[in-house]
Parts: C-alpha cells; structure tokens; sequence
C-alpha cells in the first residue's frame, strides 16, 4: 500500500534522512518514536507529498508519489492522505460538521445540504462520539473534541492512509487513550491505515510494528 524506497532528505550540508526504506501494508498501524531531531516529522512529510525527497521513491496505492507534479500531487493529497496533527488547525469561523466536509469541498465535492457528504460527515462525527456537538463551533468543544472532529476531518474522504504527527501531544491522559482507542477502532472497521509519529509510550506499543528513528535512519522496528 505504502512504500518507501532510499529517501534522502538534505537541508543545507545537513543530512536529516540517510536512505529510509519502508513498506506498509493495508490496515497496518505503523508508530514511528525516537529523539528530537532524528527526522521523523520530515520523512513524515515526504511519505505525506507535502515535501519532495531529494531521492529515492514513495509508492502510495501503486503510485509513484515521486512523478507526480504539483497539481496532480495536492489532487492525490487531498483523495488519499488524511492528516492529524498535534495541534487540530480547526478552522475557527466553521462548525464542526463545516470542518470535517472542509477536505471534501476542496476536492470539489458539492456542498453539505447536498448529496451524501453531509450524511458521511454526520455519520463520522456520530461514529467519534460527537454526534450531539456537530454544530458547534471549535471554540465550543474541549480539546478531545476537537482533536475528534481533526479525526473525522482526516477520513471524510475515505484516504488510503492516515499520517499522524503526536496527535494526543495536546491532551491530558483520559483524552489520549480514547484518542488512542480510537485509532484501532477505525482500523476495525475500515481497515484504515495509520502511520502515526508520537512520544507516548503506550501508544507506539499499541501499534502492529514501532519504527525507531535515530539520526535519518530507522534503526529498530519492532513487531508486537
Ligand atoms: P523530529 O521530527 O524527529 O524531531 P525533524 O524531522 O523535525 O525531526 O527534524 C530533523 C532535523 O532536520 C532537525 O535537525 C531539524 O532542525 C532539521 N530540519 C527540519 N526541517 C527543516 C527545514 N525546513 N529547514 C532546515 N532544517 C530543518
């Protein structure tokens, strides 16, 4: 489903990946650890198409990432990645039920009184426990809540993977776990794919294999 073949990755004369080879199946759970500054959140970027490797390849639902110029790339962005980082970025003018079509919209999807989208993005939020909070405003959620609307917000449009950059780094320890539950839910029951950075331990023992990062290398994955 993912792969990736010798990333290299060089800001200045700094090498911050050192040839990162990576293969991820459908379904998998993938948590990525390892110290500040070892090159996680720039290979998540790269595997993500919101940075370009300086070489190597990513392979993402039989694509090659890698040929794709921009506008088709932010197409593909938009139809098969989903994102959740630390903090949501919910927009703050948007109800919830607003944010999670957000995705859906920019792909030119029609508006939310129309078709099936507002059903789907209901359904979603309904689904993440949010059912009765749809049309209130970020402001109006508590944390946990809106890192569920970014949830919802990430598999509106049904993506082939979801990338995670410490979601729960933000929420108190009650949040996280449900966040963290959560995760393994949607996997359940859509079998959706997760590749997911984090500093919480329990959560990067959760997952079906933990990538260890030092230094632009992976020098440990773990199968659990
Ligand atoms: P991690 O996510 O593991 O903390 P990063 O991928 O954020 O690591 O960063 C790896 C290294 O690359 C760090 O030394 C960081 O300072 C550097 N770096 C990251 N992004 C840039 C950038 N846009 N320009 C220059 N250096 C960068």
């Amino acid at each position: 489903m993912l792969e990736a073949k010798n990333i290299k990755k060089k800001y200045g004369n700094l090498e911050v990946l050192k040839g990162i080879d990576l293969k991820i199946n459908q379904g998998e759970v993938v948590s990525i650890v390892g110290a500040s500054g070892a090159g996680k959140s720039t290979l998540l970027h790269i595997l993500g198409t919101l940075d370009k490797a300086d070489e190597g390849e990513v392979w993402i639902d039989n694509q090659n990432i890698s040929l794709l110029k921009d506008k088709e790339l932010s197409v593909f962005r938009n139809q098969k990645i989903g994102f959740i980082f630390q903090f949501h970025n919910l927009m703050a003018e948007f109800s919830a039920l607003e944010n999670v079509c957000m995705p859906a919209w920019v792909g030119g999807k029609s508006g939310v009184r129309n078709e099936g989208l507002g059903v789907r993005a209901t359904t979603l939020l309904e689904l993440l426990g949010l059912g009765s909070r749809i049309n209130h405003l970020p402001s109006e959620l508590s944390g946990g809540e809106q890192q569920r609307v970014a949830v919802a917000r990430a598999l509106i449009n049904s993506p082939a993977v979801i990338f995670a950059d410490e979601p729960s780094g933000n929420l108190d320890s009650q949040n996280a776990e449900e966040l963290h539950n959560l995760f393994f839910d949607l996997r359940k029951q859509f079998n959706q794919t997760f590749v997911i950075i984090t500093h919480n331990e329990q959560l990067a023992n959760m997952a079906d294999r933990k990538l260890t990062m030092q230094d632009g290398k992976i020098m440990q994955s773990s199968e659990f």
